[in-house]
């Protein structure tokens, strides 16, 4: 399986954008996978076994970067992406939204990171997601109370299809970046917290795609 999409172009062939294999190459939607198919070169590409492929993650559909479906306006639409677009949702505190989900923790540097001295100052730490129950430990031995868990924070991350084309839009944890799908109750939760920060256009793109996939 292959994650470019090429074109002939007279004897040529035409490397147009990426498809969505790897989670950092979701420029493109499933749909305009559909529309670019019929002009594929296929030499490094097999559209069909993408679209069937259900690890796949697909580009979230984002209003305004919506393009008539011809090939030509949907290549033009995906190279004018910002490849590392996404949305935040904030979360109401007490929410159990993100209960189930495997939340690691991440490695971060402390100090003088070392170019020219060997790293002698720095050192690397593994800190729990907040969401974690590991991070109580944190906080248990943290000297002052500053260290609360803070803010929850979930982002889109894409969309994945199964086999019979449901559509589930797939979050990330702010912190940890584990991902994860919704209920469409948690996700009637989410809306209610971001109705004043994100627009209702988004919100109803987002519930139409929990339909679809219930
Ligand atoms: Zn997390």
């Amino acid at each position: 399986m292959g994650e470019y999409h090429e074109v002939r172009s007279g004897k040529k062939i035409k490397q147009l954008c990426k498809l969505g294999v790897i989670d950092d190459w979701r420029y493109t939607r499933r749909s305009e996978a559909e529309v670019l198919r019929p002009r594929d070169a296929g030499t490094n590409t097999d559209i069909p076994e993408v679209l069937r492929d259900p690890s796949t993650l697909w580009r979230f559909p984002f209003l305004d970067e919506d393009a008539p479906p011809t090939h030509d306006a949907v290549v033009d639409a995906i190279n004018r992406r910002d490849m590392f677009r996404t949305i935040t949702f904030l979360l109401n505190e007490d929410t159990t939204l993100c209960d189930g989900v495997n939340h690691d923790g991440k490695y971060v540097w402390w100090g003088d990171q070392g170019i020219g001295n060997g790293g002698a100052l720095s050192t690397q730490f593994w800190l729990p997601c907040p969401w974690s129950p590991k991070f109580e430990a944190v906080r248990k031995l943290a000297p002052t109370p500053g260290v609360q868990r803070p803010i929850a924070f979930i982002t889109i991350y894409g969309e994945r299809y199964d086999a019979q084309g449901r559509v589930r839009t797939i979050f990330r944890c702010g912190y940890c970046e584990a991902p994860f799908s919704m209920s469409p109750a948690d996700l009637h939760e989410v809306q209610q917290a971001n109705r004043d920060r994100c627009g209702e256009a988004l919100l109803s793109r987002l519930a139409a795609r929990e339909a679809a996939a219930a």
